[in-house]
């Protein structure tokens, strides 16, 4: 029945000459004894509704007790979040990214949560609850905030080196979709007293084509300040090779998922061929995404791609460390380049 229900609902409606697509998710709780209030009852269909939403909308759960110590722990998050950003527990690391001579050319900006209790947090544990909750909108404008003034702080030092052109900021999906969004990256580019032209902002592919029209929009506004634009895991959405040359892209970033063993697997180096390809017909920059060591390395560069990060260079780290990887500007490396067989 919640099946057919969802079926029902996801018709779209036809208002005023508009095509409405609507979505239901649904939370289902089954109770046989009369000891069971019905508060509690309500309380679990909730979770289990809690749990539709999270679990990507448009869908239906049924309520079981374990659900409840999760959801726990999520609201826990929520709270936790708005102390993180009042206490400065946030934190921008940075992963350096570098050339074929292993040279460093930028940096992404990642962040980490200093918690109180549990140690430093990687973004996959907080990051998606606060962008279900809406929290991602303060947070993300800080991490804006903070890359830029971050970039304009090692600029007045001096430390950056010749290679050095941008830092990588993620923009998250409900951020990307603020009417304000570009407005919020001038100010803070006017606050660091930057121009936009070291700035790069990674957006996924999935997000660009929700709304094709406005992020052609949006992308050309931010164009105006020089502002550089990457799609990030390329390769893992929906990639619609026909938008790319309607948006105002500048670097493809491929996805780990493909660099991981890329020496022993010939569908991965198919693919990865073709994203080189394309980029280069489109005139695109290229960069490998998690580059963990010398096969993958030597793979990559033989199917002529120039830009890599991964830990194989370096693990993200606090601002105050890179400087002297800046100071260094060198990955000695063994390679296993003459060695690999790659059959493409
Ligand atoms: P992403 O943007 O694709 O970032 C790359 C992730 O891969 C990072 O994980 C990075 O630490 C990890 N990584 C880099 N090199 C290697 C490698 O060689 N091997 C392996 N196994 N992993 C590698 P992290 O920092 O946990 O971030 C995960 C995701 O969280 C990011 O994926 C991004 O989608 C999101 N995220 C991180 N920071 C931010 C942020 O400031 N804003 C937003 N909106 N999202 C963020
Ligand atoms: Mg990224
Ligand atoms: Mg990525």
């Amino acid at each position: 029945r919640a099946q057919q229900l969802l079926s029902l609902v996801s018709n779209p409606y036809s208002i005023d000459g508009h095509q409405l697509y609507c979505t239901v998710s649904a939370g289902i709780t089954t109770f046989h004894s009369t000891k069971t209030t019905n508060i509690e009852v309500l309380r679990q269909a909730d979770t289990a509704l809690y749990r539709a939403k999270v679990g990507g909308k448009n869908n239906y759960v049924f309520y079981h007790p374990e659900m409840h110590a999760q959801v726990e722990s999520v609201l826990e998050i929520e709270r936790g979040l708005h102390e993180a950003l009042k206490e400065n527990q946030l934190e921008l690391y940075y992963q350096p990214q570098v050339n074929e001579k292993h040279q460093i050319i930028g940096v992404e900006a990642l962040i980490r949560w200093n918690h109180p209790e549990k140690g430093v947090l990687p973004p996959g544990v907080f990051m998606p609850i606060a962008e279900e909750t809406g929290q991602i909108l303060q947070i993300g404008n800080w991490i804006i905030e903070r890359a830029c003034f971050q970039y304009a702080e090692w600029k007045k030092q001096g430390v950056l080196p010749d290679t050095f052109c941008r830092v990588a900021i993620n923009i998250s999906p409900l951020q990307f979709s603020q009417d304000s969004f570009v407005e919020q990256v001038n100010s803070a580019l006017k606050q660091a007293g930057i121009s936009g032209k070291n700035i790069e902002l990674e957006i996924t592919e999935n997000l660009l084509l929700e709304n094709v029209e406005g992020s052609i929009n949006k992308m050309e506004q931010l164009k105006e300040n020089q502002l550089k634009i990457s799609i990030d895991d390329f390769g893992t959405g929906y990639s619609s090779l026909k938008y790319l040359k309607h948006l105002a892209v500048d670097v493809l970033k491929i996805d780990r998922s493909f660099v991981t063993q890329l020496h022993l697997d010939e569908s991965d180096q198919a693919i990865v061929d073709a994203i080189i390809m394309t980029a280069k017909r489109l005139n695109l920059d290229v960069i490998a995404e998690g580059v963990e060591d010398t096969d993958e390395l030597s793979a990559l560069k033989a199917l002529g791609c120039h830009q890599f990060q991964g830990y194989l260079f370096d693990k993200p780290l606090p601002a105050e460390e890179l400087v002297s990887r800046f100071k260094s500007n060198y990955y000695p490396l063994e390679e296993a380049c003459n060695s690999t067989a790659l059959r493409v």
